[in-house]
């Protein structure tokens, strides 16, 4: 068995065992699901098989993202590391490179960190026992419910907020999905309901009108296999249930990034401020409460990688972001660099960084070697400001993000 990440010990399992509603309607309700299921499921790339390292990969991908952003990340990631122990071998720079993206990089760590411990501890073979699963990293209850019972067939019935809502609708359960006593009621039907010869085809039904019929706005009732037996719907309060959950307000923070470019190559230092997105590239950047506070940071921060003082131009472009509950207002800067004999301390990756030996976190990247770098989001969307700025001439700055 293997041993929690964090050293506590995994949550006991829900009971695979709870005991179904006794009553006909629930046989019916399943039948009509699944067969509703086989007849519409959306062809995604992780159902082609019910492996266990596609099913986890894709359960991984999908936490925080949605099902149309993932699927062409999934389908190069497996491209690129199309088994368990591929995953494992790979030097965790290309695993973020193949995530690139993709947001909520912490995942890609996990998953990369969890292949290693499968690799040393179970011999390459993903564990099939609930407490293995739920101890390895990037795997919460929900996760390992999913991976169980779609790859394995294991009858634990999963809980995420589409369930949550289409279980809410279909019973008319009155709550608030965050409040532990709402989601521990929604978890006992959803157990009980669950199909114990289907569990994985149960569950991908139920995430599936989720997604697709039950949203949270107009949902489309009269496609849905369980209208017969909605409540909600009945009652004519399909978007009442369950309760909204309230929303931590956004934190406005002002970001000040600097493109550097010198030679053909550009300045990109690991992670953005404050502790963000630690293993992605990004231009130096600083937060503050206003621009002008974010720019001075911005200023220290490029003294202390680069080891000079470059001037900035005037913010050629500006754009929003949101990170969790920051709402960022980010504004570009440019600034050269100026010309100084290299110097003997200079690695082969710093040769061209005529501002001086750069501190271990920064690097010069050609284009080409930005393009194919594990880039965060601010990054991407500075260049994608800069593309369209008529305020950034490349000519001069040789700097063309073609
Ligand atoms: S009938 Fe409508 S409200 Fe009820 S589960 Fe289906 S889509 Fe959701």
């Amino acid at each position: 068995m293997i041993a929690s990440h964090d050293g506590r010990p995994p949550r006991k399992p829900p009971s695979p065992q709870a005991k179904a509603l006794p009553s006909r309607q629930v046989t019916a309700m399943r039948r009509s699901l699944l067969r509703w299921f086989r007849k519409h499921a959306r062809p995604l790339p992780w159902r082609e098989s019910n492996d266990f390292y596609r099913v986890w990969l894709s359960e991984i991908m999908l936490q925080q993202t949605q099902v149309e952003t993932a699927v062409p990340y999934f389908r190069r990631f497996i491209r690129a590391f199309p088994s368990l122990q591929a995953l494992a071998e790979a030097p965790l720079e290309q695993v973020l490179e193949y995530w690139s993206g993709l947001g909520y990089y912490r995942r890609a760590r996990h998953l990369h960190q969890a292949a290693q411990i499968i690799v040393a501890e179970c011999g390459g073979q993903f564990p099939r026992d609930w407490a293995s699963v739920r101890a390895l990293p990037g795997v919460g209850d929900y996760t390992a419910r999913a991976i169980l019972s779609i790859a394995d067939n294991q009858p634990y019935a999963v809980l995420d907020g589409n369930v949550a809502r289409v279980m809410a609708r279909l019973l008319a359960l009155r709550g608030n999905i965050r409040r532990a006593h709402f989601r521990r009621t929604v978890e006992r039907q959803a157990q009980a309901l669950l199909s114990r010869r289907h569990p994985g085809e149960f569950n991908q039904a139920v995430m599936e009108i989720g997604q697709t019929l039950c949203r949270l706005r107009e949902p489309r009732c009269p496609q849905c296999p369980l209208r017969r037996w909605c409540r909600a719907r009945r009652l004519g309060q399909t978007e009442a249930f369950p309760e909204p959950a309230p929303r931590r307000p956004a934190v406005r923070r002002h970001l000040a990034l600097a493109v550097i470019p010198q030679d053909g190559r550009v300045l990109v230092v690991k992670g953005l401020d404050e502790g963000l997105t630690p293993d992605l590239w990004n231009f130096p950047s600083a937060f503050g409460s206003s621009p002008q506070q974010a720019l001075r940071a911005l200023r220290r921060k490029i003294g202390s990688v680069t080891n000079a003082r470059l001037p900035l131009s005037q913010p050629v472009a500006e754009f929003r972001h949101n990170i969790t509950y920051r709402s960022i207002r980010a504004r570009v800067y440019l600034a050269k660099a100026e010309v100084r004999p290299p110097t003997r301390r200079a690695s082969q990756h710093d040769a061209a960084a005529d501002a001086g030996p750069l501190t271990a976190d920064a690097r010069w990247l050609t284009l080409g070697q930005l393009r194919r770098a594990a880039l965060g989001q601010m990054a991407r969307k500075a260049i994608q400001c800069l593309r369209d700025s008529p305020g950034a001439n490349f000519a001069q700055l040789h700097l063309h993000f073609g």
